[in-house]
């Protein structure tokens, strides 16, 4: 019956619900028994690569053209009517699958994200989830309703960011309490939002047998490998090591202001004035350089970045119609991964472009698996991969080399980068302290007085560096512009893992390039088949939260920083 499914996925662009119920209902009917398992999985499998097939390009459709109203109007009509059957009758599928106990080897690990999911799905969670998705919405209208009164207009209060990056001092200070003031009228309208979260995100985890919700959420996020004592010995692993990392970087550039001290207004500031980096012209001269680079990273990624430029796999640059933002999606029947960005000649370009290649390099490396569930890479591991990719560039990003750059260029380029890595651990490490407190300590947690007590606090730990004599009220009440804590909850640690990850990747071919790439490649293979610290290890590094790794790649870090300054 399988084989009469489309092979092309327009042809199943208008499907409605009744076109493909008959499938999944075999599938459902099927008794699933260790003799028939493979054959009945890659019947699921057909299936599902055809439907995420259709929906990725539906989905892809709507963003290369946001005027394109059929394509709208099929995407709307997709998820209204077909996706949340489809939701449905797959997880029921995944339900027979575990029930079965025939679940083959090849899927034993990535059946663990299954088996987590069955353990905290209850159907009175159902009621809760919908009514925390709508506080998230409340929390949004009232973030982006923000505005003020900015040089005799009203502007949004984002826009202010921006002054924060103005050589001009006095400009950024009024920025700075422009925003706080206005950020302060909403303080109770969070609170309340917050009160309500907090407490339903518990009712989720009793209803599925938990003590809390960080139990809940270790299970929602699939991490199987790692404890939450782990993850707070990486917070403690940034306080020890990439803080003071930062307080050396913020000195640097305090002692170059000639400032007497630095304040919150001043850590974004571009002191010389200097305009973002400028890296090429055309769209075709960012492609065709980051495909130079990519070739002499690795010719067989630079083979399989051809087949994207040949293919039309690329949507890159930013023209008038299209969605913003920027992604790698794979189009599973196809078997080819698809970036989409919008790139408008600014250095900050080759970033997203090199960081989506890894990602992309990803979806070729697991191209052929047998099963497709063997392709669920955690995010923690898969942001290796990416980021890995953005310093593996690193040697290649000058003129004589094929780059974008002159040598002074290409060293500034590297240092902002450097600089960022150091800069985003104690960010991650504030997010992630506070959240375990704020979940593990809900009766204190519940008063937002608190919140403010322990965000404080914090903040004195991660960012020491920072004068916050005369404003500490808008520092302690800062976590309430955090939007990880009331949309993402949990989500972010991944970042720092994988970050420790590529760079060990980056030392390793700092050593031999042709070694550290095999295993960068090998790893990327085994998709999601075996566990977090084996896909680390066969990537040549280590899944760590240690203070000693993270001590090391730090220090690569900053004898890379002294190298690149010295080269400027
Ligand atoms: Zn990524």
């Amino acid at each position: 019956m399988f084989d009469t499914l489309p092979t092309h996925y327009q042809d199943a662009f208008d499907w409605d619900w009744e076109q493909w119920h008959p499938y999944f209902e075999t599938l459902n009917n099927t008794v699933v028994t260790e003799d028939n398992v493979v054959r009945w999985l890659q019947d699921c499998d057909t299936l599902k690569r055809l439907v995420y097939e259709v929906r990725t390009r539906l989905y892809v459709a709507t963003n290369v053209d946001t005027t394109d109203d059929d394509a709208d109007a099929r995407l709307k009509n997709f998820m209204r009517k077909v996706n949340p059957h489809v939701q449905q009758q797959f997880s029921m599928l995944d339900k027979k699958l575990v029930a079965s106990g025939a679940a083959p080897d090849a899927i034993k690990v990535p059946l663990r994200n299954i088996e987590a999911s069955l353990k905290i799905f209850t159907d009175d969670n159902l009621a809760l989830q919908t009514r925390l998705s709508e506080l998230q919405t409340a929390y949004n209208k009232l973030s982006g309703a923000r505005t003020v009164e900015w040089e005799g207009e009203d502007v949004p209060i984002a826009q202010l960011r921006k002054v924060l990056q103005s050589p001009d001092r006095d400009l950024r200070k009024k920025a700075f309490f422009t925003m706080n003031e206005r950020l302060r009228q909403d303080r109770e309208a969070v609170n309340t939002i917050w009160e309500e979260m907090v407490d339903l995100r518990q009712q989720l985890a009793t209803n599925a047998g938990l003590d809390n919700y960080r139990q809940y959420a270790w299970l929602n996020k699939n991490r199987h490998d790692y404890s939450p004592e782990e993850a707070l010995e990486f917070t403690e692993a940034v306080a020890e090591v990439a803080v003071p990392a930062d307080t050396r970087r913020m000195e640097k550039i305090r002692t170059a202001l000639a400032y007497d001290t630095f304040y919150a207004w001043d850590t974004n500031a571009n002191p010389d004035g200097a305009e973002p980096l400028k890296a090429y012209d055309e769209i075709e001269e960012l492609i065709e350089t980051t495909a130079s680079i990519f070739q002499q990273i690795d010719p067989d990624l630079g083979a399989q970045f051809g087949i994207m430029q040949a293919e039309g796999l690329l949507d890159l640059d930013n023209r008038k119609g299209k969605a913003p933002g920027g992604y790698m999606t794979y189009f599973a029947q196809a078997e080819r991964p698809f970036i989409f960005m919008n790139a408008t000649g600014l250095a900050g370009d080759i970033t997203v472009l090199l960081h989506e290649g890894g990602h992309a390099f990803h979806g070729f490396a697991t191209q052929h698996v047998e099963f497709t569930a063997q392709r669920d890479v955690p995010s923690e591991f898969a942001e290796v991969a990416a980021m890995a990719m953005e310093l593996l560039a690193f040697p290649y990003l000058t003129k004589d080399k094929g780059g974008f750059f002159d040598d002074a260029d290409a060293a500034r380029y590297k240092i902002d980068h450097l600089n960022r890595i150091i800069r985003l651990l104690p960010s991650i490490a504030m997010i992630v302290e506070f959240q375990h407190w704020v979940y593990t300590h809900l009766d204190a947690a519940r008063n937002t007085e608190n919140c403010d007590n322990k965000w404080f606090a914090i903040h004195q730990k991660y960012r020491p560096h920072i004068d916050i004599t005369g404003y500490e009220d808008d520092i302690a009440g800062s976590w309430r512009q955090v939007i990880h804590l009331f949309s993402y909850p949990f989500y972010y640690i991944e970042y720092g893992l994988a970050q420790l990850g590529a760079i060990q990747v980056w030392a390793n071919a700092k050593e031999n390039q042709a070694t550290a790439l095999a295993a960068y490649r090998e790893a990327l293979a085994l998709g999601g088949t075996v566990t977090l610290p084996e896909l680390y290890a066969a990537a040549g590094a280590k899944l760590a939260f240690d203070a000693e790794t993270m001590g090391a790649a730090i220090a690569l870090v900053e004898v890379s920083l002294k190298e690149f300054e010295t080269s400027q």
